[in-house]
């Protein structure tokens, strides 16, 4: 099918209370695990790819992969720039037939963040390209994405912001931060935030860095030999109430990252005289596989397709 705006799919589940997941790829295994499991639970998604992705992969070579996967998968699913901040980055998203772009100036003040996020506008409107923007700051580290402070979405200068820039979808700053170690002590979301933040524009809004990084999962990644101690990621039940306060898309990196590594190590420990790479790197996809359906359930979009 078709690539969509992303805007399609975000109204669809606004209209009927779940979030899309969003979920990052840098290679095939991770887009052919993200789209299958999609594809199995008859559910909308989102291909996120980040200015990370774009160098590391080559934004061609993910272009041609992705258009395998239109021909491929019956799903409809938008293909969406992360966190774009250099103007360059944009262009060649659109160059490569983005259907979604993210234009994150939230580490400006208020007006240029406004004055961007416009500008950004003004080109993928007329095209039909959804444009996401970020107000407030989220803690951690993602990539070339880093904040040492975090700054709770004002619900007063949302409603501001959406105003002045008429942006498809807000991210919003209310408790989550991008990598594993999200929290110190007790996971938490200020959901009545949410709330109002969403009641006050009406836009769709986003989550970043919303992984749950389950004690589960960090205790297995921990036995195999990765030092992740104190990793903490958000609570199934703190997303179910994000999602029932406004939330709308939802972006999932970290547990993906730590999935597949899991899924390879294993291979590796279990049998180190094993050398060819396709015998870790199908238990690695099959594990990204299984937390993107994990996650698609969690967020209520299976079978809204
Ligand atoms: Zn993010």
């Amino acid at each position: 099918m078709p690539l969509v705006p992303m805007k399609e799919l975000l109204v669809d589940a606004d209209k009927n209370g779940y979030a899309v997941g969003a979920f990052n790829i840098n290679n095939l295994e991770f887009f052919q695990a993200v789209m299958s499991a999609a594809e199995e639970e008859n559910a909308p998604v989102i291909i996120a790819v980040s200015e990370g992705a774009m160098s590391y992969a080559g934004v061609d070579f993910l272009e041609a992969i992705v258009k395998v996967g239109i021909r491929k998968y019956s799903i409809p699913f938008a293909l969406h720039l992360d966190h774009g901040k250099k103007f360059e980055r944009v262009l060649e998203a659109l160059r490569s037939g983005f259907s979604s772009i993210m234009i994150d100036a939230s580490d400006k003040p208020f007006q240029e963040n406004v004055a961007i996020t416009k500008k950004i506008i003004e080109i993928c409107r007329p095209l039909g390209i959804t444009v996401e923007a970020e107000l407030g700051r989220l803690l951690g580290k993602e990539e070339d994405v880093e904040s040492l402070e975090a700054i709770y979405t004002d619900p007063e200068d949302a409603v501001r912001f959406v105003q002045e820039t008429n942006c498809d979808a807000l991210a919003i700053a209310c408790g989550t931060s991008h990598g594993a170690y999200k929290f110190k002590g007790e996971p938490k979301l200020d959901i009545e935030r949410i709330r109002k933040i969403k009641q006050l524009t009406g836009v769709p809004l986003v989550l970043h860095g919303a992984s749950g990084v389950s004690a589960s999962m960090v205790e297995e990644a921990n036995s195999l030999g990765f030092a992740l101690k104190g990793a903490k990621g958000v609570p199934d039940s703190e997303i179910k109430d994000a999602i029932k306060a406004g939330i709308r898309k939802i972006n999932i990196d970290t547990d993906l990252r730590i999935s597949f590594l899991i899924g390879f190590q294993r291979v590796f420990l279990q049998n180190p005289s094993e050398i060819d790479p396709r015998t870790h790197l199908k238990e690695a996809r099959l594990r990204v596989k299984e937390k993107v359906r994990e996650k698609i359930r969690l967020f209520g979009s299976s079978g809204r397709y």
